[in-house]
């Protein structure tokens, strides 16, 4: 939880597991305890679980403003946009309705525009 809620953007099993045994918090935890630790934190209605590809779901805290992702597809990291795109209406067919929506960008990150 304390990783998520620090975390630039929503991380995956893995990635979670990576960063706890970065930081010594991690040393004798696996894979498993992760996965179930999330399972109920999800549960619990404090994680939520995003799926930005298909086939990798990321976690991130439910108490998160409205915001979007930006998927880097140098690192494959995940991270957190500020805000929303105005005008989204505007795409609109007329006598559409939209009642809820979804942005996800692509591109790399700072880091991996670096490291080329
Ligand atoms: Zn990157
Ligand atoms: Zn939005």
């Amino acid at each position: 939880m304390e990783v998520l809620a620090s975390s630039t953007g929503p991380m995956s099993a893995t990635e979670l597991l990576d960063e706890l045994r970065k930081g010594q918090r991690g040393a004798g935890i696996g894979i498993a305890t992760i996965y179930r630790s999330l399972k109920r934190g999800v549960e619990h209605g404090e994680l939520i679980a995003v799926e930005l590809e298909s086939g990798a779901v990321r976690y991130e805290p439910s108490d998160l403003e409205h915001h979007h992702h930006f998927l880097c597809t140098g690192c494959s990291r995940a991270f957190d946009l500020e805000g929303c795109v105005k005008n989204l209406e505007q795409l609109l067919p007329t006598g559409f309705e939209m009642t809820r929506h979804e942005v996800l960008l692509h591109g790399r990150c700072a880091e991996c525009r670096i490291a080329g």
